[in-house]
């Protein structure tokens, strides 16, 4: 049975994240998120038959069955990404056996359990979002990094179960006092260094990991993104000194919500993270 569920919940996942596809190629257009999808080159609506997520692209080869041409690898990333981020929540919620106690249990469903675990589910669909909308316009819009502080706010207030420790009173400030240094690096650099963007994304990750584990994430980030940066350098330098003199320009600013949205993801599904930087720092 076990296999047969987390067949269900990467599937639902992937239905999300088709929809995520819409929300990603619809924002900051005159488009609403109604109506049927269609071809971005001929306008050809989508029957039934190509909205099926991954599959209707395997199917199709990536092209439109129309015209030919071809369709962007993001839906099919985005897809997977979700449905695979739905698995991985699902799991670490504790799988078919809890999800049949709280909901199918005979002394009726557990309401707090399903309204915080849709919540994780909704900031999960959030953080996707974000990393895809950084990675192709390098800028956060305001409307996701707010809804992402709001919503984790939310959670940190009416579910404090969803922490795996007691919550203090330095938690319930942990978004701004995170966001703090970031906004800091902003005024300091007028905008050279760190987006603000950046510090709206903190204000989420406080609030959702808590003050600890929210400053261990933005480290790992940190790192995570420091070692990326080093090896592009590299990669770079290697390719100057090699016999093919690829040209390859080195982007001179790197998407930093990607790493925080990494950073944030490690901590809260690999809890020896936190094991193993509390004998460090705390
Ligand atoms: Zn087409």
């Amino acid at each position: 049975m076990e296999p047969l569920f987390y067949f269900f919940i990467f599937l639902f996942g992937a239905i999300i994240g088709s929809f995520l596809n819409v929300v990603l190629y619809r924002h900051n257009t005159t488009m609403t998120l109604m109506g049927r999808s269609f071809c971005f080159s001929c306008n050809k609506q989508l029957t039934w038959k190509e909205l099926f997520p991954i599959a209707s692209f395997i199917a199709l080869r990536g092209k439109c069955r129309f015209c030919k041409s071809k369709i962007d690898n993001q839906y099919v990333m985005v897809e997977g990404v979700m449905g695979l981020l739905s698995v991985l929540l699902f799991w670490k919620l504790g799988g078919l056996a809890t999800f049949s106690e709280k909901v199918f249990s005979v002394t009726g469903a557990d309401w707090t359990w399903i309204f915080s675990s849709s919540l994780l589910f909704v900031v999960f669909s959030l953080l996707l979002v974000i990393v895809v909308y950084d990675l192709k316009h390098k800028i956060i819009p305001d409307n996701f990094s707010y809804a992402f502080a709001s919503l984790s706010l939310l959670k940190m207030l009416f579910f404090p179960t969803t922490f795996p420790f007691t919550l203090t009173l330095w938690d319930l400030f942990a978004g701004l006092i995170l966001a703090s240094p970031f906004a800091l690096l902003w005024v300091i650099s007028q905008g050279r260094w760190m987006g603000l963007g950046d510090a709206k994304l903190a204000l989420g990750i406080g609030w959702f990991l808590g003050l600890k584990a929210g400053f261990v994430s933005i480290v790992l980030a940190f790192w995570i993104g420091a070692a990326f940066g080093l090896s592009l350098i590299a990669i770079n330098k290697l390719q100057k000194t090699s016999f093919f003199k690829h040209h390859v320009t080195m982007k001179s600013e790197i998407p930093f919500a990607p790493f925080l949205i990494l950073g944030l993801l490690l901590v809260y599904f690999v809890p020896q993270i936190m094991t193993f930087f509390s004998t460090l720092f705390f």
